[in-house]
């Protein structure tokens, strides 16, 4: 009788085991990602079930080596600084998301723009804006200028102004845009066509935007680079940056300095961007409309003097903004009407629903006074002439109920 039930319980898990998909009967896969609309490829792109066992999302492949069958005879991945799956999966995503065929994900923005400098060699020259973040404008300047490496930082306003520095030396164009923090927008594509005439890598910061309201590749850009920590992750748990371009042989010297330099990210922080993914077009969408609401609420406000958002019509690269961006976003900087460092720092520090911190892009509001915060770094000469005064406060707008933050910000503001 037991001999019975042993086997019948037996067969049954044969059955079972059977009926299991092994890999090469999974039929689920997303060919043809690119033609599918934004949010379903922030949701799906780059991710298929785990064939192992059909798992829904991305397993978290927390291993630093993988088996060989015999020496170099691997499924692709061999060690988890050069690849690792779950970071393979968010790599894909990324790339979809900038309509780009290649994305490599760093353990910081600022690894990433690392990775893009070194692409150069002593003696080579780089335009840039002079409205930077203060970490790109701390690195270019302290770091690679040690390097023998030249940055011109010059005025964006008018692309054009961009032909005033081109020698001979010159080999990439670093454009951030919109500008941190003061809203400048910079005319990819007029920097597109002075680049592609010289020959030059246009490499731009795409982090304020995400790729949900601008696609610098499709504006002629070469490289574009995210704070993947900002709007990509989404809920300030993750510090992680991205590579993304659709130049085979950019993406390979990338690579290459990607693998040997080493600031590659871990599986763990690889799933919580798939994660934050899932709802860019969400967040983004609430960011947006919170952000304009909040943008002329503030302009009218009486102990506001300037406020910078470049959904304003007066805003002076408005025109620009409106053709490469699909809407403006929750990142609002305000200058406090005659307020010295002091009263700056009150108002700063006497809000409840919006938090004083760095960062930016998160579900939750923050606010920040770069002069001391995110901009220490930039000299206060450097730093007023690019309009952050000590009076500038900047806001990024969370998804909260539109109430909660204009009651927090009238309050505040008394
Ligand atoms: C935060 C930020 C960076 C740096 O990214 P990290 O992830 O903090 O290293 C670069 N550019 C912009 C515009 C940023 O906001």
């Amino acid at each position: 009788m037991r001999v019975v039930v042993l086997t019948t319980y037996v067969i049954k898990w044969l059955i079972v085991l059977q009926s299991i998909s092994l890999p090469q009967q999974l039929k689920f896969n997303m060919k043809g990602t690119e033609k599918l609309g934004f949010g379903t490829r922030a949701i799906h792109a780059g991710q298929e079930p785990d064939p192992t066992t059909g798992a829904v999302m991305t397993p978290i492949y927390q291993t630093s080596t993988f088996w060989q069958e015999s020496p170099g005879k691997h499924q692709g991945y061999a060690y988890a600084r050069g690849k690792n799956p779950t970071r393979t999966a968010l790599e894909k995503c990324l790339a979809a998301l900038e309509n780009a065929n290649h994305g490599l994900c760093f353990s910081s923005g600022m690894g990433a723009t690392d990775a893009v400098v070194k692409l150069l060699r002593p003696g080579d020259e780089v335009i840039t804006g002079n409205d930077l973040y203060g970490g790109t404008y701390r690195m270019f300047t302290k770091v690679f200028a040690n390097f023998g490496i030249k940055f011109h930082f010059i005025d964006l306003y008018d692309a054009n102004n961009i032909n005033n520095y081109i020698n001979a030396n010159t080999k990439l164009i670093w454009v951030e845009t919109p500008t941190n923090p003061t809203m400048q927008i910079v005319d990819i594509a007029a920097c597109a066509t002075i680049s592609k005439k010289h020959n030059l890598i246009l490499a731009v910061d795409n982090t304020f935007a995400s790729p949900y309201l601008q696609n610098p590749l499709d504006l002629g850009a070469d490289i574009v680079m995210h704070s993947v920590t900002k709007y990509l992750g989404g809920h300030s748990d993750v510090v992680m940056g991205a590579l993304i371009t659709n130049d085979d042989k950019i993406h390979e010297q990338l690579a290459f300095i990607h693998n040997s330099c080493g600031a590659t990210p871990g599986p763990q922080d690889a799933f919580l961007v798939l994660r934050g993914l899932k709802t860019l077009h969400l967040r983004m969408k609430a960011h947006c409309e919170n952000g304009r609401e909040i943008a002329h609420f503030l302009r009218n406000h009486p102990k506001i003097e300037k406020v910078y958002w470049p959904g304003f019509t007066d805003h002076p690269n408005h025109e620009i903004a409106k053709k490469q961006m699909r809407d403006f976003g929750g990142m609002i900087s305000i200058v406090l009407k005659d307020a010295d460092l002091q009263e700056t720092f009150r108002i700063a520090s006497n809000f409840e629903v919006f938090t004083l911190a760095e960062s930016l892009g998160g579900v939750e509001s923050l606010i920040n006074h770069p002069a001391t915060m995110t901009h220490a770094s930039i000299p206060k000469e450097e730093r007023e002439k690019a309009g952050v005064v000590d009076s500038l406060l900047r806001l990024s707008v969370g998804v909260e109920d539109l109430t909660d933050l204009m009651d927090d910000l009238k309050r505040a503001l008394g």
